[in-house]
């Protein structure tokens, strides 16, 4: 009689399982559905491995053992996949990470927007059907002072909107050196053929006179088009036109002049210390005929693409049927609708809006979180690793500000163990905490930048997390 067969016969069946009292508990909590479906998939992966060792194989597990491994698959799988995490890689607005964090206004707006009905569509004054970017328009309008404004999914939405509105099948002039690709495939000449406009590429990499834009118009020409070089500076010898000079321009010649800022900030920065970043306003200022920029970069808000300008081109993208496609849910209306409403009072913005919180958090404030969490974190990691408190340099991210950096304090984690796997291990560690903390590695060290550490609490308490292997 072959061993391997009477083993693997011993696997207790579903129905089995399903009938002992402590799956009763299981099927309580996560349903019986699930809890079979999982179950099933267990036994057939003990059948397997057993089959797969063949002479070697272990003793089927006992009815105990696969209770134990049924009820932590169950936990594991009914874990959301969506989660929060502490972002303490040092980049404030990470695009991997959701970008900007929301105030409790913002997330209370959308929450309610998404709980009841809403008047998303429905003008409450007239009793007729209404339109849902109406709830934010008016608030672009005073905020960047542009005679018109509409919103969509994101900016990468808004500038294919706008180019697909404006300059379908015909060309579209933009300089050489701004020719941008952005993390997670945004690459300005592919949304360009996506829209159906010709590509007109201008100048050379580094440098771009107003001439060379005048000698590329022709009649085929519907757009003269600046993209905000958003996570990249070319340095050295270089010449890009001013946005007056090409709005001038491109008004001579009776064409629409469009800048797409990316991240654009709708306060001077400068006002909080931090390094200048072109604002809507300026651009508008300079001649621009329409800007797009986004919702979550230093706006500090939702997922978002907005678009400010001359009424009779923005009218013109409310019109196209791609706008259909492209706009925001009742959720995220509700959310930039209260976010916009932040910026009507400037002055208390740093401490309102997380985004500018945590950008402008002083060094010395950051060095104290250090100094608090230091002890424990040393005591939790005792005999693995050395923690010290180090000055590190975070950066704001999405692409905004690309080449300032800005004086931080980090937590740095150095394994006792020498080696790349120790220190693998460790960030593995972090990461499969209940609340993943992700630094970044660096120099043999787990770097975790505290700049944007504020809830304490939640991580000294899942420090005795680290503990167990
Ligand atoms: C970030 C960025 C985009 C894309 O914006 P999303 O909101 O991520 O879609 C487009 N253009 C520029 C210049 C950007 O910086």
């Amino acid at each position: 009689m072959n061993d391997l067969a009477e083993q693997v016969r011993r696997i207790p069946s579903v129905d089995r399982v399903l009938g002992l009292p402590d799956v009763a508990v299981l099927v309580a909590r996560h349903g019986r559905a699930f809890t079979t479906q999982q179950l099933r998939v267990l036994l057939g992966e003990i059948r397997a491995r057993m089959t797969a060792a063949g002479a070697q194989a272990q003793p089927a597990p006992d009815d105990h053992a696969i209770v134990a491994l049924l009820a932590d698959r169950l936990e594991r799988a009914a874990r959301p996949n969506v989660r929060r995490v502490f972002n303490l890689t040092g980049t404030v607005l990470h695009t991997n990470l959701g970008r900007a964090p929301l105030p409790p206004e913002v997330v209370a707006a959308e929450a309610a927007a998404l709980r009841d009905a809403t008047n998303l569509e429905y003008d409450l004054a007239s009793g007729k059907r209404g339109d849902r970017t109406d709830h934010v328009r008016g608030w672009l309008q005073r905020l960047t002072g542009a005679e018109a404004a509409t919103v969509v999914n994101n900016n990468a939405a808004a500038v294919l909107l706008l180019l697909a509105s404006l300059a379908r099948r015909r060309e579209v002039l933009v300089s050489r050196g701004e020719l941008i690709e952005i993390g997670g495939a945004f690459r300005m000449p592919e949304i360009m053929a996506s829209a159906s406009c010709k590509l007109v590429e201008v100048g050379t990499t580094n440098r771009t006179h107003l001439a060379d834009f005048e000698a590329a118009i022709g009649p085929r020409t519907a757009l003269i088009m600046k993209v905000h070089p958003s996570n990249y500076a070319i340095t050295g010898f270089t010449k890009s036109v001013p946005d007056a000079e090409l709005a001038a321009l491109a008004h001579r010649h009776g064409l629409p002049f469009a800048v797409d800022l990316g991240s654009g900030a709708l306060v001077d920065l400068a006002r909080y210390g931090l390094p200048a970043e072109p604002t809507p306003m300026a651009a508008l200022a300079a001649g621009a005929d329409l800007v797009t920029f986004s919702g979550d970069k230093l706006l500090g808000g939702p997922q978002a693409g907005i678009v400010v300008g001359r009424a009779d081109l923005v009218q013109k993208l409310d019109r196209n049927p791609l706008k259909r496609a492209l706009r925001l849910d009742k959720g995220r209306l509700a959310a930039l609708e209260a976010l916009l409403r932040l910026y009507a009072d400037p002055d208390r913005l740093a401490e309102r809006l997380p985004a500018l919180r945590l950008l402008t958090r002083p060094e010395a404030a950051i060095a104290a979180v250090g100094a608090r969490l230091l002890p424990p974190l040393a005591q939790a990691l005792a005999g693995r690793a050395t923690v010290t408190l180090e000055a590190c340099m975070s950066q704001v991210g999405s692409g905004s500000l690309p080449v300032d950096r800005l004086p931080s304090q980090c937590l740095a984690l150095r394994p006792e163990r020498a080696g790349g796997a120790a220190l693998n291990r460790l960030a593995a560690a972090f990461r499969a905490l209940p609340i993943p903390v992700l630094g970044r590695l660096e120099a043999g060290a787990l770097k975790l930048d505290l700049r944007c550490l504020e809830d304490e609490a939640a991580f000294l308490g899942q420090l005795p997390a680290l503990a167990s292997p």
